[in-house]
């Protein structure tokens, strides 16, 4: 990239029209949001007509008793109906529901008809095991159909599942078990990961050694990698024998709107997990929408792919529930982005014809860091349409993604939300809106959304402050599973009717909205509140930065001093003056208030299994404090090796 589109990267004003040709055939148009905004529930009662209910809702929302709220609650539907059978019904049943690619190379095709007929099977085995409507279900397994079909089978008969992610230890699993109070697990002898097959059965027969595991009666296991496991007579049960002998046909049974859909925890970036309760006729009803409107999906003629693993949020939402309610084909990738080359996932957009991919930034840090060259060696001229989630994408990030991998022109859609928010509630609209690097612009159709100061008033285009929702929205959390006074102590608390989202947030002079990352990360030095995601973002728009996570340590003239921990570019080498050439960088781009006390390179952030960067872990070793809950980090021998360098990395003013 040249210098000077470089120097104007960090700048507001930069933008990007639709593409002509999206604009004129997209899916939804600048009309929705009037038409949203005249009528809020009409406009969400019109969506949910998107899906096949057996009873009609007659009542769009019932906030009687906020924050609990009701929507659609007079309706009844099935969920894995909705995803599968109706498809199947109107005549799509030969569409390819999954492209599913192994990590070792191994691929299938599961047809609409086919994944009906698996998620039927497995439903009555789930009933075989004893499990009822309301039961819960924990999950852990890879990235592989059957999660995908477990996940439905669950869905269809009404237990709840709780999934966990397949890298989490035996005491992660063991606490999700408690907390949820799961009946059955489903897991597998292992997955690929890495290169290797990875074992999963171990860490389940340990979760179920522990305290409070004990209603759990049978384990569900799938055959993936064929390595050994023990086995628990009268507890275990292979997949293959089960589900397998069951009858290929399966009435679906409907629910109440509100009935349970499923339970997920949090990433843990700010703090212990939070066990997220989801129900079922709302989160259906925006996943399905918002999947919808923001990748544009058109079922007969798109492939999609997200990256993310089902063991999060975007994994429940944009992999199985939103996609599979429009009857999409998408890519279900098991592995590693850089297994057996870091070409893979670019060898399987080509292979694919991949048109609408979403991924992180954390994943997009890593492709600049490999080099430019890699994804150039594949032909990525399918991909219309690019997505980002999990983080604020730093601008830099955001160009690189649109040069090299969206062939300069492929608009991409950052998209905002949590696990509980359930789905999408801030993104640009590919084919309406002009797109700004960095920034994830403003709420969808039906959302609302603004930027609040601390006394709860809103700021005026050019102000920071909280991202706050005003309104309730279909697919929001309901409760935090078990723990009411949670749920309303940590959201509903802050500001007086109004959902705090717990991350910084600023509007530039448009009034579009820009993510300044959490509001503990936030920093404050000398009096100024400065973001953690500007900083970073100044960090990575230099040449020789890949990757930056910045906090605030404790300090006894500044109140806190920026620390920032960078990763360097594959071409970058560490000199004795790039230190000091950061720092001016920094300093020149937000001013010498931000310019940061100290930077350290390092080989690795600290990140949670989403990839997300744990700044809190970070500020433990900048301010030389035992480590806070690392249940959901990746890999904890990152923070012994950042721990080891840190004294020689100080650069004083
Ligand atoms: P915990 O709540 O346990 O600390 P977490 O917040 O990381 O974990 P998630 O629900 O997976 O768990 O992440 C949601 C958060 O991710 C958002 O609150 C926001 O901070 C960040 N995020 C997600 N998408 C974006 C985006 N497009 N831009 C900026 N930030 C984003
Ligand atoms: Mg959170």
């Amino acid at each position: 990239m040249s210098n000077e589109s470089l120097a104007n990267l960090l700048k507001e004003e930069r933008r990007f029209e639709p593409p002509a040709e999206l604009a004129a055939d997209a899916n939804v148009t600048a009309e929705a949001y009037e038409q949203a905004r005249a009528d809020r529930l009409g406009f969400w009662a019109e969506q949910a007509r998107r899906l096949s209910w057996e009873t009609e809702p007659t009542e769009t929302l019932d906030w009687s008793n906020p924050p609990f709220a009701k929507w659609f609650k007079d309706g009844r539907i099935n969920v894995a109906y909705n995803c599968v059978d109706r498809h199947v019904e109107a005549g799509n049943g030969d569409r390819v529901a999954l492209h599913f690619e192994g990590e070792p190379g191994d691929s299938r095709s599961v047809t609409y008809a086919e994944l009906q007929r698996e998620v039927s099977k497995a439903a009555h085995a789930l009933t075989e095991l004893g499990v009822n409507t309301g039961d819960r279900v924990a999950i852990y397994l890879p990235m592989i159909p059957e999660t995908v079909v477990a996940m439905l089978a669950c869905a269809r008969i009404g237990a709840p599942h709780s999934v966990v992610f397949g890298g989490f230890s035996a005491d992660a699993l063991a606490t999700r078990i408690q907390d949820a109070d799961a009946r059955v697990v489903i897991t597998a002898d292992g997955g690929y990961r890495k290169g290797g097959a990875s074992a999963l059965k171990p860490a389940v027969d340990e979760a179920l050694t522990k305290p409070g595991t004990e209603n759990v009666r049978s384990v569900l296991v799938v055959r993936r990698t064929g390595q050994d496991v023990e086995w628990t007579e009268g507890r275990d049960v292979w997949w293959h024998e089960l589900v397998e002998r069951q009858p290929e046909q399966h009435t679906p049974e409907a629910f109440e709107a509100e009935h349970p859909l499923f339970i997920l925890y949090t990433s843990g970036t700010t703090g212990k997990p939070k066990g997220i309760l989801h129900t079922t006729g709302g989160y259906l009803t925006q996943t399905a929408y918002t999947h919808h409107a923001v990748f544009d999906l058109k079922p007969e003629r798109d492939v999609y792919w997200c990256t993310a693993d089902v063991g999060w949020v975007t994994g429940h939402s944009y992999i199985v529930y939103g996609p599979l309610a429009n009857g999409a084909t998408e890519v279900l990738y098991e592995g590693t982005p850089d297994s057996p080359h870091k070409g893979r996932w670019w060898e399987i957009v080509q292979k694919y014809g991949v048109t609408l991919l979403y991924t992180a930034p954390t994943a997009i840090r890593a492709c600049m860091k490999w080099g430019d060259d890699i994804p150039a060696k594949y032909d990525l001229s399918s991909l219309r349409i690019l997505g980002s989630v999990g983080e604020p994408i730093n601008p830099e990030a955001w160009m690189w993604y649109r040069q090299h991998i969206g062939a300069g022109s492929a608009p991409i859609v950052d998209t905002w939300w949590q696990t509980e928010t359930g789905a999408m509630m801030l993104s640009p609209l590919p084919g309406a809106t002009a797109t700004k690097p960095g920034s994830a612009q403003l709420p969808l159709p039906g959302i609302s959304a603004t930027v609040v100061d601390d006394e709860a008033k809103e700021v005026p285009d050019g102000g920071g402050g909280y991202l706050v929702l005003t309104e309730p929205w279909p697919s929001m959390l309901r409760t935090i599973w078990g723990d009411d006074q949670r749920y309303l102590d940590t959201y509903w608390a802050r500001f007086e009717h109004r959902y705090f989202a717990g991350d910084g947030a600023k509007k530039d002079t448009d009034g579009d909205i820009w993510l300044l990352g959490r509001v503990d990360d936030v920093m404050l030095v000398s009096g100024h509140n400065i973001s953690t995601t500007e900083v970073e973002s100044a960090l990575v728009s230099h040449p020789a930065v890949a990757e930056a996570a910045v906090v605030g340590a404790t300090d006894p003239q500044t109140t806190q001093a920026i620390c920032a921990f960078v990763i360097l570019r594959g071409t970058a080498a560490e000199h004795d003056t790039l230190v000091d050439e950061l720092r001016a960088h920094v300093s020149k781009q937000l001013g010498p208030i931000a310019k940061p006390r100290r930077i350290l390179p390092v080989a690795e952030l600290p990140k949670t299994r989403s990839g997300k960067i744990m700044r809190r872990l970070l500020r433990d070793v900048a301010e030389n404090r035992a480590l806070g809950d690392v249940s959901t980090l990746t890999d904890s021998s990152v923070m012994d090796l950042i721990q080891t360098r840190l004294p020689a990395a100080a650069s004083e003013d």
